[in-house]
C-alpha cells in the first residue's frame, strides 16, 4: 500500500470503528509500501493537541474551558516543551514596548500567578531589565519572568485536569488521517503500539509543525538560505556566591556592548581571558547568565551549536552530544574563571536540545518583521505583543539581529496565521506559525507562544460547536471569547 492509500485506509480503520487490542504492525517494505497490520486502540475527541508545550497547553485549556472534549498527546512525561523539557527561561516580555502594561493576559497571566502563588515565579511586575533577572540586558528585558521548571510542571497539570483535558504523555505522532482534503484524526505510536486518535479539529503544537508538514501543508526551513537559528543546550547552576557574581557583573556593566552585531554582555572580560588560554571555542563572547527565583540558583543561555535540524534525528543526536560537550567546557571555565562561581554545581540540563527555528509552516498569511516592525494590527489579530526581533546567528555565527518595536507600543498577530494552506480542520500554533524567518524570530518566546495556543483552542472548539473547519470560524465571535477568556487584543 502506498503512503497516500495508507492514510485513507487508516482513515477506513477508524470509521469501521476497530478497537480491540490487538498485535500492533507498520512496516515498510523494499518498495517503500506501508502495511498497517493492526491498531490497538482507537480514541474520539472534539479537539486533539499534538505537542503538550507552552502554546499546546494553553490550546488544549482554551479549548475544554468552551466545553468541548479535548486530548493532548505529548512526547515527554510531562507538560511545557522547551520551558520544562529543555529548561528555557526566564518568560520573554510579557509587557508593552514601553514596560508600562502587560498585553499578554489570558492563559499566560493564570500561569503565571499560579507559579507565583506557588513561590516558583516572581511576577514580571517586579522584575526589571539591566538586573540579574534579566541576565543585565537592556533592551527587549524589561518584565521577563523567571519560573522554576518544576513548579511549571505541576501548574500545567493541574490546568489540564482542573479543565477536564485527557492528556496521553509517551506518545508521538506518528501520521495524519487525511479525507478529501480534511485532517479527521491522527495515527500515535507508544508503548502500547499504534493508536488512532479521531478528531474534529486538530491543532498541531508541535513546535516543528510535523502534522502540518505530513499533512502536505507548504513548509519552509530556517530563514531564506534554509539555515536555522543556532540550537542552545540550556543548563542550571546552583551552590553560587550570588553576592560576589553580582559585585564582578555590575563592576562591568559599562563594558557592554555590541561591535559589529557580536554582543558583548555579562562575563565578557572573563570569556576573552579563558579565549586566551585556550580554554574558550563556544561561538559566543559573554555568557547569558538568568538569576532564577531562588538566589544561589541561574539558568545558564551560552551554548551554541549551529545548523541543529530538530526534524532529523541524526542531526540531533550529533547536536545533543555537542550540547553536552560546550556545557563541560562552560562549567570548567565558571569554576577556575568567574568569582562567586568557583563551587557551582551543574543541577540539570534540557533533557532535549533548545531549538529556536525549524520548520516554518504556510498560512492563509505570512506574518513579516516589517508588519511586526511597524506596529501594524489586523482585523483577525488575537492577541498582541511587542516581542523584539530577536534572530541568533544572523549574517555570522555569532551575530545576533535585535530589534525591538519603537514604532507604536505593540503589534497584532493575525488568526489567518494560524490557519494552514492546503488542508483543512487543522490549525497550528507556537513557534512554527505562518512567518517569515525574522518576523518567527520574535514570537517564538513563549508569552506570544501560548497566547498563540490560547487562540487555536478558542477558535477550535467554536469550530467544533458550529460545525465549521477553522477557516470558517466567525472572527468576531472568536474575539468574543477570547476577550471573555481574559486576552488583552489592544482595545
Ligand atoms: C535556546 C533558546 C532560548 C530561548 N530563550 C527564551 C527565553 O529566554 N524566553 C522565552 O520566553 N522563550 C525563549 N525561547 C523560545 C521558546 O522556548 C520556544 O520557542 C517556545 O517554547 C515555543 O513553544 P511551542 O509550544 O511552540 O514549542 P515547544 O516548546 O517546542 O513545545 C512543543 C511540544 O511538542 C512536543 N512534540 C513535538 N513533536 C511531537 C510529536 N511528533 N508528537 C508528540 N509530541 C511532540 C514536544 O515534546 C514539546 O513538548 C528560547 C528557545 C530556545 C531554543
Amino acid at each position: 500500500m502506498k503512503r497516500r492509500e495508507f492514510l485513507s485506509m487508516t482513515g477506513m480503520i477508524a470509521a469501521a470503528g476497530v478497537a480491540s487490542p490487538m498485535l500492533s504492525s507498520c512496516c515498510e517494505d523494499s518498495k517503500g509500501n506501508v502495511n498497517l497490520k493492526n491498531i490497538t486502540r482507537k480514541y474520539e475527541t472534539d479537539v486533539l493537541v499534538v505537542g503538550g508545550g507552552p502554546a499546546g497547553v494553553c490550546a488544549a485549556v482554551a479549548a475544554a474551558r468552551e466545553g468541548v472534549n479535548v486530548m493532548v498527546v505529548e512526547t515527554a512525561g510531562f507538560l511545557g516543551g522547551m520551558a520544562t523539557r529543555s529548561l528555557v527561561g526566564p518568560f520573554m516580555t510579557c509587557f508593552d514596548a514601553d514596560g508600562e502594561q502587560m498585553i499578554i493576559k489570558g492563559l499566560f497571566e493564570e500561569v503565571v500567578d499560579r507559579m507565583v502563588a506557588k513561590g516558583g515565579a516572581i511576577h514580571p511586575k517586579d522584575v526589571r531589565a539591566t538586573t540579574p533577572y534579566s541576565a543585565w540586558i537592556t533592551a527587549g528585558h524589561d518584565h521577563c519572568t523567571p519560573f522554576e521548571p518544576e513548579c511549571m510542571k505541576v501548574v500545567l497539570d493541574e490546568m489540564v485536569e482542573e479543565a477536564g483535558v485527557k492528556v496521553l504523555f509517551h506518545t508521538n505522532f506518528v501520521e495524519p488521517i487525511i479525507n478529501d482534503g480534511r485532517i479527521t484524526g491522527v495515527v500515535i505510536a507508544n508503548k502500547a503500539g499504534m493508536q488512532i486518535v479521531n478528531a474534529k479539529v486538530v491543532i498541531d503544537c508541535t513546535g516543528d509543525g510535523d502534522v502540518a508538514y505530513r499533512s502536505g501543508v507548504p513548509c519552509h526551513f530556517g530563514n531564506d538560505k534554509g539555515k536555522p537559528q543556532p540550537s542552545t543546550a540550556f543548563f542550571h547552576i546552583n551552590n553560587v556566591d550570588y553576592k560576589k557574581l553580582e559585585a564582578d557583573v555590575e563592576k562591568h556593566l559599562h563594558e557592554f556592548r555590541k561591535v559589529d552585531g557580536v554582543s558583548y554582555r555579562a562575563l565578557h572580560w572573563w570569556v576573552a581571558e579563558a579565549e586566551k588560554n585556550g580554554e574558550w571555542d563556544i561561538a559566543r563572547k559573554s555568557v547569558n547568565i538568568y538569576k532564577c527565583v531562588k538566589p544561589d540558583e541561574w539558568c545558564v543561555n551560552c551554548s551554541r551549536i549551529q545548523n541543529v535540524d530538530a526534524t532529523d534525528p541524526e542531526s540531533m543526536t550529533k547536536g545533543e552530544i555537542e550540547g553536552r560537550k560546550q556545557i563541560q567546557q562552560l562549567m570548567n571555565f565558571f569554576h577556575k574563571y568567574v568569582p562567586g562561581c568557583e563551587n557551582a554545581t551543574l543541577m540539570a540540563s534540557g533533557s532535549h536540545l533548545g531549538i529556536r527555528e525549524s520548520r516554518h509552516i504556510e498560512g492563509d498569511y505570512i506574518l513579516t518583521a516589517e508588519d511586526l516592525l511597524s506596529a501594524k494590527m489586523f482585523e483577525d489579530s488575537v492577541f498582541v505583543t511587542a516581542s523584539a526581533v530577536d534572530v541568533h546567528g544572523s549574517g555570522g555565527g555569532m551575530k545576533t539581529q535585535y530589534t525591538p518595536l519603537t514604532a507604536g507600543k505593540w503589534y497584532g498577530i493575525p488568526y489567518r496565521s494560524l490557519l494552514p494552506k492546503g488542508v483543512e480542520g487543522l490549525l497550528v500554533a507556537g513557534r512554527c506559525l505562518s512567518a517569515t524567518s525574522d518576523a518567527a524570530g520574535a514570537i517564538r518566546v513563549m508569552p506570544p507562544a501560548m497566547a498563540m495556543g490560547q487562540a487555536a483552542g478558542a477558535a477550535a472548539s467554536l469550530a467544533v460547536k458550529n460545525s465549521v473547519t477553522p477557516r470558517g470560524v466567525d472572527v468576531p465571535e472568536l474575539l468574543d471569547v477570547l476577550r471573555r477568556q481574559k486576552v488583552f487584543l489592544g482595545e
